[in-house]
């Protein structure tokens, strides 16, 4: 056994999180499923060595959570799941189409929405056809938008050599960082 003050010990075992306070009865907590933050909404008078001490009780269950939500999931196969990312993909390209054609001032190419297992995209810029992997639709807009503009940028360069990310860096600034965060297939 040992003897440690154990408020001196809950700073560091309270996990960072977001907090509200709003007129309700109860403390409430939940984590983002976007950014894994922890958000906490507590009521107004709840003194906050209670809030920090409810979110440190729950630590093992954040983590637990975090986990679940940053965990790859299964691939896409086909079937209602792939219809729906099929669905998202299409209304996320209604936008992102004309906007980044206009961008690199090209006539829309053909772009198949399909299941693939090596690759997020493709793109052949002799026949105009750009291919996406439905899986984007899990991986959201900004990472769709990304492997577009990859794939739009492929059809005034063909390899991945130095004119094709300036390419890149002239018109999608934040592409290391969306690359990073979209990881391999
Ligand atoms: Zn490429």
């Amino acid at each position: 056994m040992t003897n440690h003050d154990s408020a001196e010990l809950a700073p560091a075992s309270v996990p960072a999180y977001v907090l509200t306070r709003k007129r309700m009865r109860s403390i409430r907590m939940r984590v983002d499923s976007r950014t894994f933050e922890v958000r906490v909404s507590a009521p107004m008078t709840m003194p906050q060595w209670r809030i920090d001490a409810f979110v440190a009780s729950r630590s093992e269950w954040i983590t637990d959570r975090i986990a679940a939500l940053a965990a790859v999931p299964e691939p896409l196969e086909h079937g209602p799941e792939a219809e729906r990312a099929r669905a998202t993909l299409e209304e996320w390209l209604d936008i992102l189409m004309p906007l980044w054609c206009a961008e690199f001032d090209v006539v829309p190419p053909h772009v198949s929405l399909r299941i693939m297992r090596s690759r997020w995209g493709s793109c052949r810029a002799a026949t105009r056809r750009i291919s996406l992997n439905l899986e984007l639709a899990r991986r959201g807009y900004e990472m769709t938008e990304y492997v577009l503009v990859h794939e739009l940028a492929h059809l005034f360069e063909l390899n991945h050599g130095p004119r094709f990310y300036a390419l890149m860096d002239r018109h999608l600034p934040d592409w290391r960082e969306r690359k990073a965060r979209l990881g391999p297939l």
